[in-house]
Protein backbone atom coordinates (compact mmCIF):
# COMPACT_ATOMS: atom_id res chain seq x y z
CA UNK A 1 0.00 0.00 0.00
CA UNK A 2 0.92 3.55 -0.77
CA UNK A 3 2.12 5.07 2.16
CA UNK A 4 1.04 8.80 2.66
CA UNK A 5 2.96 11.43 2.24
CA UNK A 6 2.12 13.33 5.27
CA UNK A 7 3.76 10.77 7.38
CA UNK A 8 6.91 10.33 5.09
CA UNK A 9 10.05 10.20 6.56
CA UNK A 10 13.81 9.97 4.62
CA UNK A 11 15.87 6.99 5.31
CA UNK A 12 18.45 8.31 7.57
CA UNK A 13 21.12 5.74 7.86
CA UNK A 14 21.24 6.12 3.75
CA UNK A 15 21.73 9.78 3.85
CA UNK A 16 24.44 9.60 6.73
CA UNK A 17 26.19 6.25 4.72
CA UNK A 18 25.93 8.64 1.42
CA UNK A 19 27.80 11.88 3.31
CA UNK A 20 30.12 9.63 4.63
CA UNK A 21 30.45 7.72 1.18
CA UNK A 22 31.22 10.92 -1.07
CA UNK A 23 33.42 12.48 1.88
CA UNK A 24 36.32 10.09 0.64
CA UNK A 25 36.11 12.38 -3.26
CA UNK A 26 38.93 14.02 -1.67
CA UNK A 27 39.61 12.87 2.03
CA UNK A 28 41.56 14.60 4.48
CA UNK A 29 43.46 13.48 7.24
CA UNK A 30 42.28 15.31 9.19
CA UNK A 31 38.66 14.16 8.45
CA UNK A 32 37.96 17.24 5.95
CA UNK A 33 37.48 17.23 2.56
CA UNK A 34 39.51 18.99 0.17
CA UNK A 35 37.57 19.27 -3.24
CA UNK A 36 38.54 22.15 -5.68
CA UNK A 37 35.83 22.87 -7.62
CA UNK A 38 36.58 21.51 -11.43
CA UNK A 39 39.41 19.63 -9.84
CA UNK A 40 40.09 15.85 -10.30
CA UNK A 41 38.23 14.74 -6.81
CA UNK A 42 35.02 17.40 -8.19
CA UNK A 43 34.70 15.25 -11.13
CA UNK A 44 34.75 11.75 -8.93
CA UNK A 45 32.12 13.25 -7.19
CA UNK A 46 30.03 14.66 -9.95
CA UNK A 47 30.41 11.21 -11.66
CA UNK A 48 29.30 9.59 -8.44
CA UNK A 49 26.51 11.85 -8.50
CA UNK A 50 25.48 11.59 -11.98
CA UNK A 51 24.97 7.90 -11.44
CA UNK A 52 23.42 8.11 -8.55
CA UNK A 53 20.55 10.23 -9.70
CA UNK A 54 20.65 7.68 -13.31
CA UNK A 55 19.94 4.79 -10.73
CA UNK A 56 17.32 6.81 -8.91
CA UNK A 57 15.49 7.27 -12.56
CA UNK A 58 16.16 10.79 -13.16
CA UNK A 59 17.35 12.46 -16.04
CA UNK A 60 20.86 14.43 -15.97
CA UNK A 61 21.72 17.25 -17.91
CA UNK A 62 25.06 19.43 -17.60
CA UNK A 63 25.20 22.96 -18.75
CA UNK A 64 27.92 25.10 -20.48
CA UNK A 65 28.92 25.89 -17.18
CA UNK A 66 28.91 22.43 -15.27
CA UNK A 67 26.15 22.79 -13.58
CA UNK A 68 24.38 19.72 -12.90
CA UNK A 69 19.99 19.01 -13.12
CA UNK A 70 18.55 15.62 -12.50
CA UNK A 71 15.37 15.77 -13.34
CA UNK A 72 12.40 13.74 -11.56
CA UNK A 73 9.41 13.53 -14.04
CA UNK A 74 5.75 14.97 -12.56
CA UNK A 75 2.23 14.35 -12.99
CA UNK A 76 2.35 17.72 -15.02
CA UNK A 77 5.13 18.60 -16.68
CA UNK A 78 3.78 21.72 -18.65
CA UNK A 79 5.17 23.48 -15.54
CA UNK A 80 8.77 24.04 -14.37
CA UNK A 81 9.89 21.63 -11.91
CA UNK A 82 10.50 22.96 -8.12
CA UNK A 83 14.59 22.93 -7.59
CA UNK A 84 16.58 21.64 -4.50
CA UNK A 85 19.95 21.02 -4.08
CA UNK A 86 23.31 22.86 -3.07
CA UNK A 87 27.17 22.15 -4.37
CA UNK A 88 29.45 19.47 -3.96
CA UNK A 89 32.63 21.60 -4.26
CA UNK A 90 34.44 22.20 -1.25
CA UNK A 91 36.98 24.65 0.46
CA UNK A 92 40.84 23.77 0.60
CA UNK A 93 40.74 22.46 3.88
CA UNK A 94 36.50 21.84 4.35
CA UNK A 95 34.53 19.88 5.50
CA UNK A 96 32.11 16.76 4.61
CA UNK A 97 28.81 19.18 4.74
CA UNK A 98 28.82 22.64 3.71
CA UNK A 99 26.97 22.22 0.46
CA UNK A 100 27.26 18.76 0.32
CA UNK A 101 24.48 18.05 3.25
CA UNK A 102 22.18 20.02 0.45
CA UNK A 103 22.71 17.93 -2.37
CA UNK A 104 22.58 15.04 -1.10
CA UNK A 105 19.63 15.71 0.87
CA UNK A 106 17.67 15.94 -2.45
CA UNK A 107 19.06 13.30 -3.61
CA UNK A 108 17.61 11.36 -0.49
CA UNK A 109 14.48 13.02 -0.79
CA UNK A 110 13.89 11.76 -4.43
CA UNK A 111 14.92 8.37 -3.06
CA UNK A 112 12.42 8.12 -0.37
CA UNK A 113 9.65 9.25 -3.15
CA UNK A 114 10.89 6.61 -5.18
CA UNK A 115 10.73 3.75 -2.62
CA UNK A 116 7.02 5.48 -1.42
CA UNK A 117 5.92 5.31 -4.89
CA UNK A 118 4.99 8.79 -4.46
CA UNK A 119 4.41 11.17 -7.55
CA UNK A 120 4.37 14.82 -7.58
CA UNK A 121 2.04 17.14 -9.59
CA UNK A 122 4.70 19.16 -10.47
CA UNK A 123 8.19 17.95 -11.92
CA UNK A 124 11.30 18.38 -9.37
CA UNK A 125 14.62 19.22 -9.90
CA UNK A 126 17.90 18.49 -8.03
CA UNK A 127 21.06 20.79 -8.67
CA UNK A 128 24.72 20.68 -7.90
CA UNK A 129 26.14 24.34 -8.91
CA UNK A 130 29.68 24.22 -10.03
CA UNK A 131 32.13 26.12 -7.88
CA UNK A 132 30.06 27.74 -4.75
CA UNK A 133 33.53 27.90 -2.85
CA UNK A 134 35.15 30.43 -4.97
CA UNK A 135 38.33 29.46 -3.56
CA UNK A 136 40.18 28.19 -6.64
CA UNK A 137 37.60 30.38 -9.37
CA UNK A 138 36.68 33.93 -8.05
CA UNK A 139 33.68 34.92 -7.90
CA UNK A 140 31.89 32.77 -5.23
CA UNK A 141 28.55 31.23 -6.67
CA UNK A 142 29.46 32.13 -10.13
CA UNK A 143 27.45 29.30 -11.57
CA UNK A 144 24.12 30.90 -9.82
CA UNK A 145 25.39 33.93 -10.66
CA UNK A 146 25.53 33.48 -13.96
CA UNK A 147 22.04 31.64 -14.40
CA UNK A 148 20.52 34.70 -12.74
CA UNK A 149 22.01 36.88 -15.36
CA UNK A 150 24.83 38.72 -13.44
CA UNK A 151 27.50 37.50 -14.95
CA UNK A 152 27.67 36.28 -19.36
CA UNK A 153 28.75 32.55 -19.49
CA UNK A 154 31.72 33.77 -21.72
CA UNK A 155 33.27 36.49 -18.94
CA UNK A 156 32.95 32.79 -16.03
CA UNK A 157 34.75 30.65 -18.84
CA UNK A 158 37.52 33.05 -18.70
CA UNK A 159 37.98 33.30 -15.43
CA UNK A 160 41.53 32.37 -14.37
CA UNK A 161 42.47 29.90 -11.30
CA UNK A 162 46.01 30.72 -9.55
CA UNK A 163 47.93 28.57 -11.95
CA UNK A 164 46.25 30.57 -15.45
CA UNK A 165 44.01 27.37 -16.11
CA UNK A 166 40.52 29.06 -17.29
CA UNK A 167 37.27 27.88 -16.22
CA UNK A 168 36.87 26.55 -19.87
CA UNK A 169 39.77 24.36 -19.95
CA UNK A 170 38.91 23.11 -16.48
CA UNK A 171 35.53 21.87 -17.73
CA UNK A 172 36.89 20.82 -20.48
CA UNK A 173 39.51 18.54 -18.38
CA UNK A 174 37.26 17.15 -16.17
CA UNK A 175 34.51 16.54 -19.33
CA UNK A 176 31.80 18.50 -17.35
CA UNK A 177 31.24 21.47 -20.12
CA UNK A 178 27.42 20.21 -20.65
CA UNK A 179 25.93 21.46 -23.92
CA UNK A 180 22.60 23.32 -22.46
CA UNK A 181 23.21 26.86 -22.33
CA UNK A 182 23.35 28.54 -18.67
CA UNK A 183 19.86 29.37 -18.11
CA UNK A 184 17.86 26.93 -19.94
CA UNK A 185 16.66 24.80 -16.94
CA UNK A 186 13.78 26.91 -15.41
CA UNK A 187 12.39 26.04 -12.25
CA UNK A 188 8.93 27.26 -10.03
CA UNK A 189 11.35 27.70 -7.24
CA UNK A 190 14.29 27.03 -5.30
CA UNK A 191 15.03 25.15 -1.47
CA UNK A 192 18.41 24.73 -0.23
CA UNK A 193 19.18 22.82 2.76
CA UNK A 194 22.64 23.76 4.40
CA UNK A 195 24.36 23.68 7.63
CA UNK A 196 24.09 26.81 9.46
CA UNK A 197 27.80 28.00 9.73
CA UNK A 198 27.21 30.28 12.67
CA UNK A 199 26.54 29.57 16.25
CA UNK A 200 23.22 30.78 16.97
CA UNK A 201 21.17 26.93 16.40
CA UNK A 202 23.63 25.56 18.93
CA UNK A 203 23.08 28.01 21.24
CA UNK A 204 19.91 27.98 21.35
CA UNK A 205 18.60 23.93 21.12
CA UNK A 206 16.92 24.63 17.68
CA UNK A 207 16.72 21.57 15.11
CA UNK A 208 15.84 23.70 12.41
CA UNK A 209 16.70 27.92 11.07
CA UNK A 210 14.22 28.87 8.62
CA UNK A 211 16.33 31.32 7.15
CA UNK A 212 14.31 34.22 5.91
CA UNK A 213 16.85 37.00 4.85
CA UNK A 214 20.88 36.69 3.92
CA UNK A 215 22.76 39.97 4.57
CA UNK A 216 24.15 42.52 2.29
CA UNK A 217 27.97 42.32 2.03
CA UNK A 218 30.53 45.47 1.20
CA UNK A 219 34.15 44.60 0.40
CA UNK A 220 36.58 47.56 0.21
CA UNK A 221 40.44 47.93 -1.11
CA UNK A 222 41.70 50.21 1.17
CA UNK A 223 45.33 51.75 1.32
CA UNK A 224 47.31 53.99 3.94
CA UNK A 225 49.96 55.96 2.49
CA UNK A 226 51.73 58.05 5.02
CA UNK A 227 55.87 59.44 5.13
CA UNK A 228 58.36 58.14 7.41
CA UNK A 229 60.80 59.83 9.78
CA UNK A 230 61.10 62.92 10.35
CA UNK A 231 57.55 63.22 10.19
CA UNK A 232 56.51 59.74 11.36
CA UNK A 233 53.34 59.49 9.72
CA UNK A 234 52.77 56.44 10.36
CA UNK A 235 50.40 54.19 8.18
CA UNK A 236 50.30 51.20 10.51
CA UNK A 237 49.05 53.80 13.29
CA UNK A 238 46.43 55.06 11.03
CA UNK A 239 45.29 51.60 10.64
CA UNK A 240 44.76 50.47 14.15
CA UNK A 241 42.58 53.79 14.50
CA UNK A 242 40.38 52.69 11.10
CA UNK A 243 40.26 48.78 12.91
CA UNK A 244 38.49 50.35 16.32
CA UNK A 245 36.66 52.69 13.96
CA UNK A 246 35.03 49.61 11.91
CA UNK A 247 34.96 47.86 15.14
CA UNK A 248 32.73 50.80 16.98
CA UNK A 249 30.66 51.10 13.81
CA UNK A 250 29.60 47.98 13.48
CA UNK A 251 29.01 47.60 17.26
CA UNK A 252 26.82 50.51 16.95
CA UNK A 253 24.90 48.72 14.69
CA UNK A 254 25.12 45.36 16.59
CA UNK A 255 23.82 42.79 16.41
CA UNK A 256 22.19 43.77 12.80
CA UNK A 257 26.05 44.34 11.44
CA UNK A 258 29.37 43.00 11.34
CA UNK A 259 32.47 44.67 9.65
CA UNK A 260 35.86 43.35 9.99
CA UNK A 261 39.52 44.24 8.71
CA UNK A 262 40.66 40.71 7.77
CA UNK A 263 44.07 41.50 6.04
CA UNK A 264 46.55 44.23 6.02
CA UNK A 265 49.50 44.27 4.18
CA UNK A 266 52.81 46.03 5.54
CA UNK A 267 54.66 47.40 2.19
CA UNK A 268 58.25 46.73 2.80
CA UNK A 269 58.37 45.98 6.35
CA UNK A 270 60.91 46.20 8.88
CA UNK A 271 61.50 46.73 12.53
CA UNK A 272 63.12 49.87 12.66
CA UNK A 273 61.56 51.82 9.93
CA UNK A 274 58.06 53.40 10.60
CA UNK A 275 55.53 51.41 8.09
CA UNK A 276 54.67 54.14 5.02
CA UNK A 277 52.02 52.18 3.41
CA UNK A 278 50.26 49.48 4.16
CA UNK A 279 47.08 47.86 1.70
CA UNK A 280 43.86 46.30 3.63
CA UNK A 281 40.80 44.95 2.77
CA UNK A 282 37.18 45.73 4.90
CA UNK A 283 34.19 43.08 5.18
CA UNK A 284 31.18 44.27 6.10
CA UNK A 285 27.79 42.53 6.54
CA UNK A 286 24.06 43.65 7.38
CA UNK A 287 20.43 42.00 6.13
CA UNK A 288 19.25 45.69 6.24
CA UNK A 289 19.57 48.03 3.27
CA UNK A 290 19.47 50.90 5.42
CA UNK A 291 22.29 50.00 7.42
CA UNK A 292 24.38 48.88 4.87
CA UNK A 293 23.89 52.60 3.95
CA UNK A 294 25.16 53.98 7.14
CA UNK A 295 28.14 51.46 7.75
CA UNK A 296 29.30 53.04 4.18
CA UNK A 297 28.62 56.99 5.16
CA UNK A 298 30.52 56.15 8.95
CA UNK A 299 33.28 54.24 7.83
CA UNK A 300 34.19 56.54 5.05
CA UNK A 301 33.95 59.28 7.17
CA UNK A 302 35.71 57.38 10.36
CA UNK A 303 38.78 57.34 7.41
CA UNK A 304 38.62 60.37 6.14
CA UNK A 305 39.07 62.36 9.24
CA UNK A 306 41.55 59.87 10.71
CA UNK A 307 43.47 60.55 7.24
CA UNK A 308 42.90 64.25 7.55
CA UNK A 309 43.90 64.21 10.99
CA UNK A 310 47.16 62.33 10.91
CA UNK A 311 47.99 63.70 7.68
CA UNK A 312 48.28 60.56 5.44
CA UNK A 313 46.29 59.63 2.64
CA UNK A 314 43.74 57.11 3.05
CA UNK A 315 41.61 55.42 -0.15
CA UNK A 316 39.02 53.35 0.62
CA UNK A 317 37.44 51.65 -2.67
CA UNK A 318 34.69 49.75 -2.66
CA UNK A 319 34.93 46.33 -4.78
CA UNK A 320 31.78 44.37 -4.57
CA UNK A 321 28.36 45.35 -2.90
CA UNK A 322 25.82 42.59 -2.43
CA UNK A 323 22.37 43.84 -1.38
CA UNK A 324 20.55 41.95 1.69
CA UNK A 325 18.22 38.74 0.01
CA UNK A 326 14.62 38.67 1.59
CA UNK A 327 13.68 35.24 0.76
CA UNK A 328 10.23 34.87 -0.86
CA UNK A 329 7.70 35.17 2.40
CA UNK A 330 5.56 31.99 0.59
CA UNK A 331 8.51 29.75 0.52
CA UNK A 332 9.96 31.02 4.19
CA UNK A 333 6.13 30.07 5.28
CA UNK A 334 6.46 26.55 3.50
CA UNK A 335 9.40 25.93 4.98
CA UNK A 336 8.04 27.32 8.72
CA UNK A 337 4.85 24.46 8.37
CA UNK A 338 7.30 21.76 7.71
CA UNK A 339 9.45 22.17 10.20
CA UNK A 340 6.10 22.92 12.43
CA UNK A 341 4.52 19.83 11.00
CA UNK A 342 7.26 17.52 11.92
CA UNK A 343 7.57 18.10 15.30
CA UNK A 344 10.90 19.95 15.21
CA UNK A 345 12.21 23.17 17.14
CA UNK A 346 12.92 25.72 14.82
CA UNK A 347 13.54 29.64 14.58
CA UNK A 348 14.02 32.02 11.82
CA UNK A 349 17.33 33.03 10.86
CA UNK A 350 19.91 35.13 8.79
CA UNK A 351 22.12 33.43 6.79
CA UNK A 352 25.54 35.68 7.27
CA UNK A 353 27.42 33.71 4.73
CA UNK A 354 26.13 34.27 0.75
CA UNK A 355 24.60 31.02 -1.45
CA UNK A 356 23.69 29.80 -4.65
CA UNK A 357 20.11 30.76 -3.04
CA UNK A 358 20.59 34.35 -2.57
CA UNK A 359 21.70 34.92 -6.16
CA UNK A 360 17.96 32.58 -7.31
CA UNK A 361 15.59 34.74 -5.04
CA UNK A 362 16.54 37.34 -7.22
CA UNK A 363 14.57 35.83 -10.48
CA UNK A 364 12.50 32.86 -8.42
CA UNK A 365 10.70 32.36 -5.45
CA UNK A 366 14.00 30.77 -3.11
CA UNK A 367 13.94 29.71 0.57
CA UNK A 368 16.30 28.05 2.84
CA UNK A 369 16.53 25.29 5.58
CA UNK A 370 19.86 25.59 7.90
CA UNK A 371 20.88 23.03 10.61
CA UNK A 372 23.21 23.30 13.16
CA UNK A 373 26.88 22.64 12.90
CA UNK A 374 28.86 22.36 15.89
CA UNK A 375 30.57 25.35 17.33
CA UNK A 376 29.37 27.22 14.26
CA UNK A 377 32.50 26.29 12.63
CA UNK A 378 32.45 25.81 8.71
CA UNK A 379 35.60 26.12 6.03
CA UNK A 380 37.30 23.51 7.90
CA UNK A 381 38.16 20.17 8.73
CA UNK A 382 36.52 19.81 11.97
CA UNK A 383 33.17 21.04 10.59
CA UNK A 384 30.50 18.52 12.06
CA UNK A 385 26.87 18.01 12.20
CA UNK A 386 24.92 15.28 13.87
CA UNK A 387 23.05 12.70 11.84
CA UNK A 388 19.79 13.55 13.71
CA UNK A 389 20.24 17.20 12.49
CA UNK A 390 21.05 16.31 9.36
CA UNK A 391 18.16 14.19 9.30
CA UNK A 392 15.75 17.02 10.44
CA UNK A 393 17.02 19.16 7.90
CA UNK A 394 15.95 16.47 4.79
CA UNK A 395 13.07 15.55 6.55
CA UNK A 396 12.21 19.40 6.39
CA UNK A 397 13.11 19.75 2.31
CA UNK A 398 11.57 17.01 1.48
CA UNK A 399 8.15 18.12 3.14
CA UNK A 400 8.47 21.68 2.23
CA UNK A 401 9.17 20.20 -1.45
CA UNK A 402 5.79 17.91 -1.51
CA UNK A 403 3.96 21.27 -0.54
CA UNK A 404 5.47 23.04 -3.44
CA UNK A 405 5.08 20.29 -5.82
CA UNK A 406 1.87 18.94 -4.19
CA UNK A 407 1.31 15.40 -4.62
CA UNK A 408 -0.43 13.77 -7.58
CA UNK A 409 -3.35 11.88 -6.48
ZN1 LIG B 1 28.04 26.07 1.06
Amino acid sequence: MKQPASNLQIDSARLWDTIHETAKFGATPKGGVRRLTLGPEDKQVRDWFRKSCEAAGLEVHVDTLGSMFALRRGRDMSKPPVGLGSHLDTQPTGGKYDGVLGTLAALEVVRTLNDAGIETEMPICIVNWTNEEGSRFAPAMMASAAYVGDFTTDDILSRRDAEGVTVAEALDSIGYRGERPVGTQKFSSFVELHIEQGPILEAEGKTIGVVDSGQGVLWYDGKITGTPMPLRRDALATLSEIVLAMESIARKHGPKAVGTIGEAVIAKPSRNVIPGEIAFTVDCRSADAGIMDALDRELRAAAAEIAARRKVDVTLDMVWRKPPTHFDAKLVDAVENAAQALGYSHRRITSGAGHDACNLNTIMPAAMVFVPCKDGVSHNELEDATQADCTAGANVLMHTVLALAGVAS
